[in-house]
């Protein structure tokens, strides 16, 4: 029987490329994302490479709708066997400007959503002795950039979940890593050097070379196909061992 896997925000950037290559191993995917189109993206991959897909708009601001969603995909695929915690977002401010709404959806969406839906799934996991959890969590889950004071503590707060749910979850084969990507160019990243490029009245060539990509020693954006590849690995029925980690892919940024 293939296996299922949610992906929350795979209907955008980084989670989709992981559902495409999830799909095209022959995964069924629950998609999950607020995108207008994602009903349409998920029909669309699901013909594509013949594999069951579902989609739920979701609100990962809501603890209760977190727990629907892994319940509606046991429902719609018949099992939850990956979950890859991908959504997220950003907003970029020193602090002392740092709206506190702003502050809290981050923690919200980009940490609190990763302990729901991570409970969620638990029994079904722990029943069916095996599970495969992912989260995505960045570079700014190990090292800190100035005006994300929300980001970087929601993904280091990621990188420490990862490690206890890794510890619970060794005695049913349920496994936890974190993937911690530098820059990749989505949608979130889109807006943020058209915003740095008004701040800093630099061309988005210019923002990206001399703002964005600095602390990567290879000066490019890592490709989503990389990412994706390296949840393939964590999801593998032999991937029983690695546990607890996080892969960093980051252009040698953390090296330093
Ligand atoms: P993206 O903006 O392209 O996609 C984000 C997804 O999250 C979308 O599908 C969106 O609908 C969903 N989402 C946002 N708020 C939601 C909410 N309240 N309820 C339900 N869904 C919601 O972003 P991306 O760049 O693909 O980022 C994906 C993950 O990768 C994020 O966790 C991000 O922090 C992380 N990341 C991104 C980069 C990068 O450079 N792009 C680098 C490191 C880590």
């Amino acid at each position: 029987m293939s296996k299922s896997v949610l992906i929350t925000g795979s209907t955008s950037g980084i989670g989709l490329g992981i559902a495409t290559i999830f799909a095209k191993n022959g995964y069924d995917i629950m998609f999950h994302g607020l995108e207008a189109n994602g009903a349409e993206i998920a029909s669309e991959i699901g013909k594509k490479y013949k594999v069951k897909t579902g989609y739920s708009n979701a609100n990962l601001l809501d603890s209760a709708a977190i727990g629907q969603l892994v319940e509606d995909t046991v429902l719609q695929l018949g099992s939850i066997d990956v979950l890859i915690n991908n959504a997220g977002i950003q907003y970029v401010s020193p602090i002392e400007d740092f709206p506190n709404e702003m502050y809290e959806k981050i923690i919200a969406i980009n940490m609190n959503a990763v302990f729901y839906a991570g409970k969620a799934a638990w029994k079904h996991m722990k029943e069916q002795k095996f599970g495969r959890i992912i989260n995505i969590s960045s570079v700014h889950g190990i090292r800190a950039s100035e005006f994300k004071s929300a980001y970087v503590t929601a993904k280091h707060g990621v990188v420490g979940m990862t490690k206890v749910i890794a510890l619970e979850g060794a005695p049913y084969n349920i496994t936890c890593n974190a993937i911690c990507p530098g820059y990749v160019k989505t949608p979130l990243v889109e807006n943020q050097i058209k915003d740095q490029a008004k701040a800093h009245k630099l061309s988005e060539d210019e923002v990206i070379e001399k703002i964005m990509l600095k602390k990567q020693a290879v000066k490019e954006f890592i490709p989503i196909d990389t990412i994706a590849e390296m949840a393939l690995l964590l999801a593998a029925e032999h991937a029983t061992t690695i546990t607890g980690s996080t892969f960093t892919l980051d252009g040698g940024w953390s090296a330093q």
